[in-house]
């Protein structure tokens, strides 16, 4: 982790937010870890070294501790209770498992094939929601996650994203701009420019986020996120400390 901090300074950041996945707490023990998630053996450890970079750089950057958590239906206490173990600055949610399909898997790519894409943004966005009521999250990660691989819903779809915005902007949930999006098969920041606007209208809080997965993605497309912000009539955004948010004008 010390490497992605050292690369924020570099590249001029006054902030960054480390967000590595969280255990699949919501599975039974032995099979809580897979290889993109910390193991709920290694989490206390995990937590412990961002407190200590946190301090160690302290005066240089502005270390945040975060985690990327999932949503999955029917698993809420869970979520709280392990979310109840940590202090974290911020947490942001996710929908990555619908029925126990993990959407962004490229190897299960093959069921967008297999049923309407409208159908499954109608279920994805279902899950958003039920994620929002929940309450345990600060942040929206990958907001329009089911267009990564390019499957396009074949109807209008703006009523339920519409809706699902509502829902976030009445719970004062924020949204990423994440540029992860830019390097998937769709090669667009999630979430798209229309949702974006429709984000605006309803004043809905934006972070910064590039998804880093490796130091040198650190900060990665910055400059067009600020671009499409800016486009969709945003002016600042927003950073979280001890679950509280703050607001920077952009520029
Ligand atoms: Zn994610
Ligand atoms: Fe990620």
């Amino acid at each position: 982790m010390h490497e992605y901090v050292e690369e924020a300074i570099h590249s001029g950041l006054g902030e960054i937010g480390l967000t590595d996945h969280l255990f699949l707490y919501w599975l039974p023990r032995a099979e809580r870890s897979l290889k993109w998630a910390i193991p709920e053996s290694e989490y206390d450890n995990h937590y412990a070294e961002m407190l200590a970079l946190r301090e160690r750089y302290r005066g240089s950057i502005n270390v945040r501790i975060g985690v990327e958590a999932d949503f999955v239906a029917g698993h809420e206490a869970e979520l709280h209770e392990v979310l109840g173990r940590y202090d974290f600055d911020f947490v942001l949610g996710s929908v990555h498992f619908m029925d126990g399909w993990l959407i962004d898997d490229p190897d299960l790519a093959h069921r967008y094939h297999e049923e309407r894409v409208a159908e499954i943004y109608r279920r994805y966005f279902a899950n958003v929601r039920a994620a929002i009521a929940t309450g345990a999250f600060d942040i929206l990660a990958h907001f329009d996650l089911p267009k990564k691989f390019g499957f396009l819903p074949e109807e209008d779809v703006s009523g339920i994203i519409a809706s699902t915005l509502d829902a976030a902007a009445a719970a004062g949930v924020a949204i990423e701009l994440s540029t992860a999006g830019v390097r998937k098969p769709v090669a667009e920041i999630y979430p798209s420019p229309a949702i974006l606007r429709a984000m605006r209208e309803r004043d809905i809080p934006i972070v910064l986020s590039s998804d880093a997965h490796a130091p040198s993605e650190v900060g990665f497309g910055y400059d067009a996120s600020i671009a499409a912000a800016r486009a969709a009539g945003y002016e600042s955004l927003v950073t979280f400390a001890a679950r509280e948010r703050t607001t920077a004008r952009i520029g």
